[in-house]
This record gives structure tokens, sequence and C-alpha cells, in this order.
């Protein structure tokens, strides 16, 4: 490998960038949005309509929803399961902190397992524990662009008869056995912020569900509580409706996402073959009879914060994912029912460091930051 590592000055590479992803899909996503502007039709019209239909027939669900971003989408699906006042709600300290805001929203108590090193997903040893007799519901975080433990989330809700709401925020198309994440919960939550494997060119949310009842509800609640009839609220609902024009982005998107999610793993295959010579450094490990759609790829090692500035001397952006712990923020810091061992949570939080990653990195890019990586690991 070529160990010179010139430093690129107008070249910054970002743990991710959407504008690229813009460029490659330029012609398809103009001709969208100028589609929708001649429509006269700007909110919850038939792009919003055909993107329902596609991304559930894409998922393997009957029914999806449209809705305004990611957090929005976990509120609405526990409101549509009753879930609110007094009630717990079991998820994980280590997620994006919309997943907690969102519980905390509808009035329910967030209650925070630990995660597993391994795969950064919630700990199922800590589920017993963290369970009482007001718990409603787990919500499964698929971090990173894989599935958490879904055979002992799905087994531990049915024996306590409590709901599974899968967020699948970081994981859209990726599949566990042989069905695609998103399929497994009660209802599952997708964000399609810009950054994410199917990103909208500003906030939206999908909702998916194969149950007829729930989905009739959340359409209800997206919409002031609205069903068949405008005007006449059937439900406390709230406005989380889905534009036009994301929509209409959100479907070029998706026609594509199986191919980006090809492009991501590639990236992720040359990380891992690359790192995995280091004994200090954890590369990301990949759960048996699943797929991963590295949304991050996400490393572990203790001299992490030198490797973030030295990267960044080279124009290299790294992430983290993330600082810290929910539970340790000052907005919920002592205030939130946690597991009594949250430890792996605490350590992972200071180790890990997410290079970059997007299905538009180039080759040369890529091999740009596997030289800087390698005068790093091999300094001494
Ligand atoms: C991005 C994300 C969300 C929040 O989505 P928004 O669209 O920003 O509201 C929720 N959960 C996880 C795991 C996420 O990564």
């Amino acid at each position: 490998m070529d160990n010179s590592c010139p430093r690129s000055k107008n070249n910054m590479i970002y743990f991710a960038n959407p504008q690229e992803q813009f460029k490659s899909f330029k012609t398809e996503i103009e001709e969208s949005i100028s589609r929708v502007l001649k429509s006269n039709s700007y909110i919850l019209g038939e792009e919003v309509n055909c993107l329902e239909k596609e991304f559930s027939s894409f998922i393997g669900t009957k029914f999806a929803v449209g809705v305004a971003n990611g957090t929005d989408a976990i509120e609405i699906s526990l409101r549509a399961l009753d879930i609110g006042f007094e009630d717990e709600v079991i998820t994980v300290s280590h997620t994006a902190v919309a997943t907690v805001a969102a519980i905390e929203a509808t009035g329910a108590t967030p209650v925070l397992a630990d995660i597993e090193t391994d795969f950064y997903t919630i700990d199922t040893n800590n589920l017993e524990s963290l369970f009482s007799d007001r718990t409603k519901a787990v919500i499964i975080v698929h971090l990173y662009g894989q599935c958490a433990n879904i055979p002992a989330i799905k087994s531990f809700c049915k024996e306590k008869n409590i709901s599974l709401i899968e967020d699948v925020s970081q994981a859209h198309g990726a599949y566990f056995k042989n069905l695609r994440l998103g399929t497994y919960g009660d209802i599952s939550c997708f964000s399609c912020y810009p950054t994410k494997n199917l990103g909208a060119i500003g906030d939206a949310g999908l909702i998916a569900t194969n149950n007829k009842k729930l989905f009739d509800k959340i359409k209800g609640i997206r919409e002031y509580g609205w069903s068949e009839k405008r005007y006449i609220s059937n439900y406390a609902g709230k406005n989380s409706r889905l534009d036009e024009l994301q929509a209409a982005v959100l479907r070029v998107k998706l026609r594509n996402l199986d191919k980006l999610n090809n492009r991501r793993t590639e990236i992720a295959k040359r990380y891992t073959k690359f790192l995995e010579k280091f004994d200090s450094v954890k590369t990301p490990k990949i759960r048996k009879e699943s797929s991963h759609v590295f949304h991050l790829y996400v490393i572990r090692l203790e001299e992490r914060d030198h490797l973030i500035n030295f990267l960044k001397s080279k124009n290299i952006f790294p992430g983290i994912h993330y600082p810290i712990p929910i539970h340790l923020q000052p907005a919920y810091e002592n205030r939130l029912k946690i597991s009594k061992n949250i430890k792996n949570t605490e350590l992972v939080s200071k180790e890990i460091l997410s290079l970059p990653i997007y299905p538009e990195l180039s080759n040369e890019q890529l091999d740009y930051i596997l030289n800087c990586l390698n005068l790093f690991f091999c300094r001494k």
C-alpha cells in the first residue's frame, strides 16, 4: 500500500454526505420535484400514496404510512397501541435520543437496558429485570445497519404479552433470516432523515405494520385523528403529515435502495479486511443469519480520540454514534429508570468511532482513508 498520505485540501471526507446522493440521482430527483410542483397537491397526495404502497411491498408488510419524521413514527406507533401515562417502555440507552424522546412524548416512561458489546444492540439478558406490571412494549433498535436479537426479544414479548416495536431507522432494507427488518414487530418505524440509508431531502418517516386496525389508527393519528371523514376526529391525533416532495424523492431512492446498500457493504468489507490485522481495533461483527446494511461503519479502539484528531488533520471527519449515553445526558441524567448494569453502554461510548461510509464514497477516497489509517496504526 502506498504509504504517502497527502493532505487533500478541498476534499473533505465526512462520515456521511447526502449531497453526493442527490448528484447521482439528479435527473430523476429533479423530474420528481417538478412533477410535484405542477401537481397542485403538496401534502398526502399521490406521491405519498404510491410511496406507502411501494415501501410496504419492499419491506414485506401489508401496510405502510408516511409521517413527518422518525421520532413521530415512534410516538404515533406507541399511541396507536394505547401506550401513554403510567406505562413503561423498554429500550436502550445506546441509541439516537429520538427513541427515548418519542417514548416521553406519549407520557410513558422509558426504561433503559444495556447493550451487548458484540453487536451494540439490546442485551436481552436485561429484559427480565427491567420488566414490571407497567411494561407495555419493547422498542428494539437495529443499530448501525443490522438487527438486534430478534428471536430472544420476540419470545420475551410473547411470554409477557406486550408489544414489540422495531426502530429500523438505521437499517432500511436489511434482513434477518429471509425477511426484512420491520416485519418482525407489531409495528416498525423508519426515519428518512437525509443521511439515513433511505434518505429524503428534508424530514420524513415511515411506519409499517401487518395489522389493519393499527394501520387505520396510525393513519388517523397522523392527521388530527381523522379517519374516513375529514373534520371528524375519531382519535386524539396530531399533525405528522408527509409532504409530496419528500415522498417523490424517497420513491426514487427506494427503487435503488438494495443497490445503495450493496455499495455500503462493499465499502465495509474493504474496511474490515484492512483493519482486521490490527489487534487494537475491533471491527463490526455481523450477526448470524442476518445481513448488515452498514448505515454506519463503527469500530472500537482505546485510542479513539487520537485517531479522530489524526484523521481530521488529513481532512477526514469521522463521527461518534453516540458520544454520551442517553441516561447521562443533561436532560435525562438521574431521572430515567435504567438497568442496574449499564456498563457496556458507558464503556462503548468512549471507544467507538464511525468511519466515513456512504454509497457514493469513491474507491479513490476509500484508498485515501485506508492509507491514512495505515499511517496511524503503523506509526510507532
Ligand atoms: C435517526 C433516528 C431516529 C430519529 O429520526 P428523526 O427522523 O430524526 O426523527 C430514531 N431512531 C434512530 C435509531 C435513528 O437513527
